[in-house]
């Protein structure tokens, strides 16, 4: 039978080629695998909804690799994934990037399990899995403002990603929100709760996807204060008493 990879790898060298990032053999055989044993996996699990191999390598890869053009994540980053629910964007990162160390958190133990077989199969020696709520993470001595980076895509809308996210990160460093076309209208409306958590829109750049017409916003947000001891409130409070 044909592997998922098989199909998908001709585009992933598209995508690169276009956003003008070189990829190692070895990195691309790690993204085959990645790529074939979440699509195994997602027979067994929902992890996603986005199959065909053209659309995998656009809307899953090249999605996740627009992080490489940001000069914050410098060598020896420490960045967090906050959802990462199938990997995206942190596995991709962690394969381009292995100066850097990556932790993935995902609320979902299946979602967690998968991850950890993930990396293991992969013999990726940069990323940790946790198994847990951005919230209450975000309390955790051991986490909280811990972080050079965060990144998430698809989580939750700004005002709510921004209490879970923010006090992860240390003063200094910054958190990147992958989003869709639109995202004006989510930072306008989490203005008031980033200033309060201590940080600041530093850029919102609109991405253009290759091969497809698709756009994205990058929103990067620095951490300019520590966040009141007060946040991120309990499991639960930012989605249903957003800031
Ligand atoms: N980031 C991945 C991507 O873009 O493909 C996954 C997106 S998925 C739609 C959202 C993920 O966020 C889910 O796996 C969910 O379990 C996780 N999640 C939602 N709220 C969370 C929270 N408060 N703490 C940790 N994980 C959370």
């Amino acid at each position: 039978m044909t592997k998922h990879s098989e199909l998908m790898l001709p585009y992933l060298h598209e995508v690169v080629s276009l956003l003008q990032i070189e990829v190692s053999p070895e990195q691309v055989d790690k993204i085959a695998n990645f790529d074939d044993f979440l699509f195994d996996y997602n027979k067994k699990i929902n992890l996603t909804r986005i199959v065909d191999p053209l659309e995998v390598a656009v809307k899953h890869f090249g999605d996740s690799l627009t992080l490489l053009s940001q000069k914050e994540l410098f060598a020896g980053a420490r960045v967090i994934d906050v959802g990462a629910g199938a990997g995206f964007p942190g596995i991709p990162l962690a394969i381009m990037r292995p100066d850097m160390q990556l932790t993935l958190v995902d609320s979902l133990r299946k979602r967690t399990q998968f991850l950890s077989e993930l990396i293991e199969k992969l013999a990726i020696t940069n990323v940790d899995v946790v198994w847990g709520r951005a919230e209450d993470i975000g309390q955790n001595p051991k986490y909280r403002e811990k972080f050079d980076g965060v990144i998430a895509r698809a989580v939750a809308p700004l005002n709510i990603l921004a209490e879970l996210c923010l006090p992860l990160i240390k003063v200094g460093g910054h958190f990147w929100a992958l989003k869709g076309p639109k995202a004006d209208s989510e930072v306008s409306a989490a203005d008031r709760a980033i200033a309060l958590l201590g940080g600041k829109v530093t850029s919102h750049e609109s991405v253009f996807l290759p091969l497809t017409e698709d756009c994205r916003s990058l929103v990067c947000i620095s951490k300019q204060s520590l966040t009141p001891r007060t946040y991120p409130r309990k499991a639960g409070v930012p989605e249903r008493q957003p800031l």
